[in-house]
């Protein structure tokens, strides 16, 4: 049985020398059968397999990850959580999944540090500011809280940013959105993993998936590196090898991968007390718990598979986060990394059935899965156990390229993270 965590047990190991802890998951060996298969042990595989218990009572599942859990873009990402998005279906989404995130710690018991500090974007001429108009009252309508700042709010919020009438980019004002924040992100991979272990379910790492088996039109299960494994049904959670996976089971996806890369600084005093995202340098950073700056930009310009992004927009970011803080430009920067991203057109996800039938997608998510990790689970395990659609996951069908009816959150809101 998985034992709890609580102060009381750290006391207790603290004081027979941290003795009695027990590994989070099992390492077991992979059954012939289950009724879920669940391909990629990051956030979203890792809450599907979670969901399918807790809320379908399906606990025979397998989670099978080609390297180790939130090895992928879970464990590489700057962990920002909002959602101030343009489109009533995006705000249904990601709202869903903050709400989630509000109370998973203590769903869990596991402490994922959601730090609901807020994200403020800034705007630059008054044109922006009318976008952030817009996009305020959007939220406002759709339910989500969201606050129009003056320049002198957003000074407020990050007083450090650079405000002079001779920046480039000089500052109008901005969105707000207080419930925003972050969270630990191998945290959130670690207590899903715990949790569904806890549940029954076998997560197996270090197994790559390399086909699909197909009877009768229909996918039964998944070829791997340790043998092939059997299920009822199949869920795909691959982020940036979504593609990859789909021309093996014999379909395309609208998908492009890149590299999406972030970098931290040296740990200084706190400084920085919120997220904050500038829409001239499409740069974003906020300081962590640990006292580093934590940076991201935008894509590379290239597709790529490689999980490493080039020096041009390594100086594009850095160069953008001096325009916003020039006192920043003193920091050692300590380390730089990339994930690779799963982009779709509309910028917004894929979760529905795929052509094959059996088989379930959870991709598309890009830049910005992180934050809709909870949502993405729930709705995947949903598919799987009901076969229909929640109305949330409904408007991100794959169908909708078909139909014409995209979520095109590149326009509405622009990308961020
Ligand atoms: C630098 C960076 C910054 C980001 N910042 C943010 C942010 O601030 N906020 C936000 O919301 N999002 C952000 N994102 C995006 C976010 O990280 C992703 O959208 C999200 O983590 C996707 O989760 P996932 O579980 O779908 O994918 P992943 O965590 O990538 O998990 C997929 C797993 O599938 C495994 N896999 C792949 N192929 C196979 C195979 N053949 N067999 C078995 N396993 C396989 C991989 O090893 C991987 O572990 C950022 C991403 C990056 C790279």
């Amino acid at each position: 049985m998985t034992r709890r965590y609580s102060a009381f047990g750290l006391f207790r190991e603290g004081l027979r020398g941290h003795t009695g802890w027990q590994p989070a998951w099992r390492s077991p060996k992979p059954k012939p059968r289950y009724d879920a298969v669940i391909i990629g042990g990051g956030g979203h595989g890792l809450a599907t397999a979670y969901y399918l218990n807790k809320n379908h009572g399906i606990s025979n599942v397998a989670v099978i990850e080609k390297g180790w859990l939130g090895g992928g873009n879970t464990g590489r990402n700057t962990t920002t959580i909002r959602s101030n998005y343009f489109y009533p279906e995006s705000v249904a989404l990601y709202d869903f999944s903050l709400k989630l995130y509000e109370g998973l710690s203590r769903e869990l018991n596991y402490n994922i540090m959601l730090s609901q500090r807020g994200v403020v974007t800034v705007a630059h001429s008054d044109a922006e500011m009318e976008i952030a108009a817009r996009i305020v009252n959007a939220m406002q309508l759709n339910g989500t809280d969201a606050e129009l700042l003056g320049r002198e709010g957003v000074l407020e919020k990050a007083p450090l940013l650079n405000s002079s009438d001779r920046a480039r980019y000089p500052i109008f004002g901005g969105s707000w959105q207080g419930r925003a924040g972050v969270a630990r992100h191998d945290a959130v991979a670690w207590g899903y993993a715990r949790a569904a272990d806890a549940a029954g379910v076998d997560i197996i790492q270090n197994c790559e998936v390399t086909g699909f088996i197909v009877e009768n039109g229909r996918c039964a299960g998944v070829e791997t590196t340790q043998g092939a494994i059997r299920g009822d049904n199949i869920g795909l959670a691959v982020a940036g090898h979504s593609s990859v996976l789909a021309a093996k089971a014999g379909f395309e996806l609208p998908i492009r991968s890149y590299s999406l890369q972030a970098m931290v600084s040296e740990p200084v005093k706190p400084c920085l007390d919120t997220v904050v995202l500038y829409l001239g340098t499409a740069t974003y950073l906020f300081q962590s718990d640990k006292g580093e700056i934590v940076v991201g930009g935008g894509l590379d310009r290239v597709p790529s598979y490689a999980q490493r992004g080039n020096p041009p927009m390594q100086q594009h970011i850095i160069s953008g986060m001096l325009e916003m803080f020039p006192s920043f430009g003193q920091l050692k920067m300590l380390r730089q990394w990339a994930g690779v991203v799963d982009v779709v057109p509309d910028s917004s996800p894929i979760i529905g059935p795929s052509p094959l039938p059996g088989l379930y997608l959870n991709c598309g998510w890009g830049t910005g899965g992180f934050k809709s990790i909870p949502a993405g689970g729930w709705l995947l395990a949903n598919l799987i156990a009901n076969g229909t659609h929640h109305e949330i996951s409904r408007p991100f069908d794959l169908d909708r390229f078909a139909r014409g009816r995209l979520v095109d959150e590149a326009a509405g809101s622009g990308i961020a993270h």
